[in-house]
């Protein structure tokens, strides 16, 4: 009883060391390049950057600090500077959705896929809409042309929703499949 225990979580256990090798690199890769498009984004209109800190603006949070101050920004192209980073990296997600065929028929290159398209699909969306209310962050720059801040949340609010079905829907997919490999395998149910 207890070997089989132990047996399971070794199994188990690497499995979900596995997925975490792949979680992280993408959380990662999703961070570096959220900011890193704030940073292109500022540098294309002229506003100058006063530090990029990735992972260390505390909590392992990141940030690209603009050396004008938010009260002072005026005009659109702060939206684009503000709001380019989330909408690349949510593009990105339905890429990653759209191409999950890539991953192949192995479970883990399908579940290593799932979980990158996790980050993609839902962090930004989720960041700009329901984390945004207490956090405030990207959503501000709407004051730089006078709008309200909600009408973003709410888009935001709607892709988050949209993006979570169709995560949920993927996820099916991939268990699905994984259930379907596993029940090929000769001797998988164990009898004997
Ligand atoms: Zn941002």
């Amino acid at each position: 009883m207890i070997s089989l225990l132990v047996e399971f979580l070794r199994k188990r256990g690497r499995r979900y060391l596995l997925y975490l090798g792949v979680a992280v690199p993408a959380a990662l890769c999703h961070n570096l390049l959220h900011e890193a498009v704030h940073y292109i984004g500022a540098i294309v209109f002229g506003e100058g950057v006063t530090a990029f800190r990735f992972l260390t603006n505390g909590w392992g949070t990141s940030q690209v600090v603009f050396s004008m101050p938010v009260e002072q920004r005026v005009g659109g192209h702060w939206l684009v500077v503000a709001w380019a980073p989330s909408i690349v990296t949510t593009l990105l997600g339905y890429g990653l959705y759209a191409a999950r065929s890539v991953a192949g028929r192995h479970p883990v290159s399908r579940y290593a896929w799932l979980y990158a398209g996790f980050f993609f699909l839902l962090l930004d969306p989720f960041y700009m809409s329901l984390l945004s209310l207490a956090v405030g962050g990207d959503v501000e720059a709407a004051a730089a042309v006078g709008l309200p801040v909600w009408p973003v949340q709410a888009v935001a609010a709607a892709v988050l929703l949209f993006n979570v079905r169709l995560f949920t829907r993927w996820q099916k997919e991939v268990q699905e499949a994984r259930v379907a490999t596993e029940e090929m395998q000769p001797g998988a149910h164990g009898g004997g």
